[in-house]
């Protein structure tokens, strides 16, 4: 039975109803706040959605649930599709009364930071699964590190997470973690730092107590260390620390590892334990495209009861791209100058806050792009440009392209004319390229993740 028209904009709202209580409320804010019902035709509904990352997850992730609660609540809808519509941005849920606004005034907002950390296992109960948002650019290491707590010492052994700094590489141990004690609080666990682990092999040596040093470590189920690249050059303790990882991993206790580059490209580390954290599984975690940045504002914002204009979202979107650190850092900005003024700050008056954030990062313009580039293949800045075929100039050239498009949002025919009077299909073609291949090879991954790093976290 077709469903009257004016009931249209209720069926999505009950459905969202349905929905907000069988995921967990940054899910539901992330993924669902910003959809509305854009047409019921021969019992196929079509969802707004703001944005393709939005559409992604939601087609990927979340349909089946989507068209079970639909069918539950209309028997006769066969199915759901997802457009893509600006204007659903700024549709009625987000103001919605049940978030508050910015005239929030003197009430206070609960500190992010957490007094409540597990000493032993050394866990902070902030970082969680529930509050870690997913897309393309983490996937992989969010999903391994889920299968993780499903399957201790057994399915990724050792999980191995490599990204750049400040992208969630913490977080997500933390989560592990978390997630273990949580389904068994006596769970062996513990979390630490490289050098910390480092400090404390040394104090036992100093005390002769490495036996028992080594005894501890043995018994644990699940031992996380987060940033391994400071083992680098540390030879002696490389040496021992291989010894520790045999007898744990001998016993099927599951080892988790991060650093902020991949075990290849720790420079000063002992073959064998090179090979021991590729043995199990690597996951890479790349800087959020423009997309995720916006969904991690906006969700960032929901978690903490806050409309931010789209507009603001966005500007901060476009200006900060280096890594989810910053991003909360400008939206945090966002909120102690709303606070200060008790009223939603205009576009204009973030520009003048955020200037800080902004200038923080280095100023990086087109000319130093192509600069980073050519050094960083060991070509002149000349080549870059030559009108020629060869396979290492040509791969550059696509590199720096594919960067000029999607951290500066440069137009293709702009850079085609850059790169000598180009036609724009030959940008574009580049441009996916490298998209596809970032899919799929290992070393592009790795060489965009390192220009990257030299392009905004290297001091000038
Ligand atoms: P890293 O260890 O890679 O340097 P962190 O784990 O310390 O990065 O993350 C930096 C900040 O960004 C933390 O406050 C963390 O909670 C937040 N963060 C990073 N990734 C995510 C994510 N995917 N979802 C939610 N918050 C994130
Ligand atoms: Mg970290």
């Amino acid at each position: 039975m077709p469903i009257e028209l004016t009931e249209k904009e209720q069926i999505w709202e009950k459905a969202l109803a349905e929905i907000e209580m069988s995921i967990s409320k940054p899910n539901f804010l992330t993924w669902f706040q910003n959809t509305s019902i854009a047409q019921e035709n021969n019992d196929v509904i079509v969802i707004n959605v703001p944005n393709t990352f939005v559409k992604e997850w939601l087609s990927n992730k979340y349909h089946k649930l989507i068209i079970q609660v639909l069918r539950g609540l209309y028997p006769s809808i066969r199915n759901v599709e997802y457009i893509i519509c600006a204007q659903s941005v700024n549709s009625q849920r987000a103001a919605a009364p049940r978030y508050k606004n910015f005239s929030i005034g003197a009430e206070e907002q609960p500190e992010l930071e957490n007094i409540h950390i597990d000493r032993v296992a050394n866990l902070n109960p902030r970082y969680t699964f529930d509050n870690f948002i997913v897309g393309s650019f983490n996937e992989l290491a969010h999903a391994a590190a889920q299968a993780v707590t499903k399957n201790l010492g057994s399915s990724y052994n050792p999980l191995f997470i490599y990204g750049g700094t400040g992208l969630g590489k913490t977080h997500l141990l933390q989560a592990i973690g978390n997630k273990i004690r949580q389904d068994n609080p006596n769970a062996k666990v513990q979390y630490l730092t490289s050098e910390k682990f480092a400090n404390e092999y040394v104090a036992a040596m100093q005390n002769n107590a490495i036996p028992s040093f080594k005894e501890k470590y043995r018994q644990h189920e699940l031992l996380i260390i987060d940033d391994v690249q400071f083992f680098s050059a540390k030879f002696k303790f490389q040496e021992e620390f291989f010894h520790i990882f045999n007898a744990l991993y001998e016993k099927n206790k599951q080892i988790i590892f991060s650093s902020d580059r991949s075990p290849k490209t720790i420079p000063e580390l002992e073959e064998r334990l090179r090979s021991r954290f590729e043995g199990g599984m690597l996951a890479n975690i790349q800087p959020p495209e423009y997309e995720a940045r916006k969904a991690i504002l906006q969700s960032k914002a929901a978690q903490r009861e806050f409309i931010v204009p789209e507009e603001i979202i966005e500007y901060i979107a476009h200006n900060v791209q280096s890594n989810v650190r910053e991003l909360e850092g400008a939206l945090q900005s966002v909120f102690a100058h709303s606070k200060l003024l008790k009223k939603i700050p205009s576009l204009l008056e973030i520009k003048d806050v955020l200037q800080e954030n902004i200038k923080s990062r280095k100023k990086t313009t087109i000319v130093h792009l192509i600069k980073t580039v050519a050094e960083f293949y060991n070509i002149s800045e000349k080549e870059i440009f030559e009108q020629t075929r060869k396979k290492q100039i040509v791969f550059p050239r696509q590199i720096a392209m594919y960067l000029l498009r999607e951290d500066f949002n440069t137009s293709y025919p702009y850079i085609g004319e850059k790169f000598g009077g180009k036609d724009h299909t030959t940008v574009i073609h580049a441009y996916e390229k490298i998209v596809n291949g970032l899919k799929t090879n290992e070393k592009i991954k790795e060489d965009v993740r390192q220009i990257r790093e030299l392009l905004y976290t290297k001091e000038v």
